[in-house]
């Protein structure tokens, strides 16, 4: 999996690392455990999928590459749809503090499940709806969505640090989505938006 991301232009050393210590395989059922390696998204059930994993290492680059945690390193950071917790744990190896965020409760409690033997004490899973952010963990150094809406939600800039960035996906009118990029500077915020992708829906409420 590692040389698959390499190959695919992952460069960051501290990525691949961190993306090396979590073994993917124990967050998907043992059924898709012979696919877990591969470059794929794959059902983690509730209707619900694992990104995959050059989709999670991109975020992760972009995040660290916010110009605060160019400079201080990654402080908190807000993942948006813990799902089965893979990339929350990935997470934890990169930055101080993980919020992450599931509005269904099923996942939510396999997230738990999944990610107690690996004692990640600086990871806080919340049952909750993502769109209203976390505001009890704000202002955050990074904010990542792991599901996508047609605009990124008011509390999700609010909750943003200055010289923290936004990593979302988001539709156009056409329901075409894209990754779009927010950074909030001293001056207000900057957006970029860059290559397709395909994650599943951004819902409100909890279920
Ligand atoms: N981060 C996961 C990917 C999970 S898929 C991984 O490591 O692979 C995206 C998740 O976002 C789904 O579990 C979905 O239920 C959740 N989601 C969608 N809208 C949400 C919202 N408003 N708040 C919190 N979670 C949400």
């Amino acid at each position: 999996m590692l040389r698959r991301l390499a190959l695919g232009g992952v460069t960051s050393a501290c990525v691949l690392q961190a993306m090396g210590s979590v073994d993917r395989r124990q967050f998907v059922d043992s059924g898709l455990g012979n696919q877990a390696y591969e470059d794929t998204s794959l059902p983690i059930g509730f209707g619900q999928t694992i990104s995959k994993p050059s989709v999670v290492a991109r975020m992760i680059e972009l995040l660290l590459a916010a110009p605060g945690a160019r400079t201080q390193g990654l402080g908190r950071v807000l993942e948006v749809g813990t799902g089965c917790g893979y990339q929350a744990a990935v997470l934890a190896r990169l930055a101080r503090e993980v919020y992450s965020i599931e509005r269904l409760r099923g996942l939510h409690e396999r997230a738990r499940a999944n990610l107690r033997p690996l004692r990640l004490a600086n990871v806080h899973l919340i049952f909750g709806d993502g769109m209203l952010g976390f505001a009890r963990g704000a202002p955050y150094a990074g904010i990542l969505a792991a599901a996508g809406g047609a605009a990124v939600p008011a509390a999700w800039c609010e909750q943003l640090a200055v010289g923290g960035r936004l990593v979302a996906p988001v539709s156009d009118a056409s329901g075409s989505q894209s990754l779009m990029v927010i950074d909030r500077s001293t001056q207000g915020f900057t957006q970029s938006v860059l290559e397709s992708v395909h994650f599943v829906p951004l819902k409100s409420g909890i279920g």
